[in-house]
């Protein structure tokens, strides 16, 4: 059993969902402190600022706080080694990130000789073992997930378009924030697979979920984002400067709009999941829940995250 954490100490989480603690944190934390150190290695030119690190604790274990404590570890690090990979690659000329994409996705596809095209491709090496190491943990989910990574590194965000709405910016990032890697995990870990037909009754949950997570991030990691220049023609993806353009809005005014949105994204969430609590299956209650501590997760650790909310370089 997970430990809730107390939100209320901190006031500038300002979302309502409930968020909790693995009861084993410090063996989690271990998965993505090993995957920081492999790219300190392998790159150690490039800035490995954590996605995990927290003062309440790792992000991973606050995101699964029910998993089982191996597999959350293991997600963990994988996860890790994906957002520090997406860093450096976000830098990468569109041609270059195909190539490396394909590799990699060559790799969780059990090919382990792919030919190495250029040094970058070392960072790869990390997910070299990746697919044996999930699937010696769980033999019958692990295929699954291993396709939900590859579909995500199929569908990545590759494209260079400008965003003028919203609603049109929204949908687009709904599933290209990660969502599908974290809900994916969130599974993986804590044993919820969903039939074909669970699964359509979840849909419209699963991207108001999705929905939730991308305007929180957006929200949190404005601040670094805005600070940080991007090599690439669209700019910083992020719904604060599609909303300052959208509707001539200063950016304080902007990110006031977003919370708005978030908490709004996060009502709709609620509201479709109790439904599903009512209605569902076992299996679709359990999903719920393990969705809704997802997002208390993911929410209150940008909230008070180092990376989204110290002064950086
Ligand atoms: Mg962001």
């Amino acid at each position: 059993m997970s430990k809730a954490i107390d939100t209320t100490l901190a006031p500038q989480y300002f979302q309502k969902f409930p968020v909790h603690i693995h009861k084993d944190e410090p063996v989690v934390k271990e998965g993505s402190s090993a995957a920081v150190k492999m790219f300190e290695r392998l790159v150690p030119e490039k800035d490995t600022r954590s996605h995990a690190v927290g003062p309440y604790g790792d992000a991973y274990a606050i995101c699964y706080p029910e998993g089982d404590t191996e597999k959350t570890k293991l997600a963990g690090e994988i996860i890790e080694a994906l957002w520090m990979y997406d860093d450096i690659i976000e830098a990468l000329p569109h041609d270059e990130a195909a190539l490396e994409h394909a590799t990699v996705k060559q790799m969780l596809a059990g090919n382990k000789d792919g030919k190495a095209p250029g040094r970058k491709t070392l960072m790869t090496s990390i997910f070299r073992d990746a697919r044996d190491r999930m699937m010696a943990l769980d033999p019958k989910g692990s295929p699954w997930m291993i396709g939900v990574l590859r579909q995500y590194l199929t569908e990545y965000d590759g494209n260079d378009n400008t965003y003028n709405d919203i609603e049109e910016y929204a949908t687009f990032r709904t599933l290209n924030v990660g969502f599908r890697i974290m809900s994916g995990f969130m599974q993986w870990t804590t044993d919820i697979y969903l039939n074909e037909e669970e699964t359509q009754i979840t849909k419209d949950f699963y991207m108001a979920s999705g929905r939730v997570m991308a305007l929180t991030n957006d929200y949190w990691s404005w601040e670094m984002e805005k600070r940080e220049s991007i090599d690439r023609s669209a700019g910083i993806r992020n719904a604060i400067p599609v909303l300052m353009k959208q509707f001539s809005l200063n950016e304080k005014d902007a990110k006031i709009f977003a919370k708005g949105l978030t908490v709004d994204a996060e009502e709709y969430m609620w509201k479709l999941g109790l439904d599903l609590k009512k209605t569902g299956s076992e299996t679709i209650k359990k999903y719920v829940d393990a969705m809704i501590l997802l997002m208390g997760g993911s929410g209150f650790w940008s909230a008070t995250c180092p990376r989204y909310n110290t002064a950086q370089k």
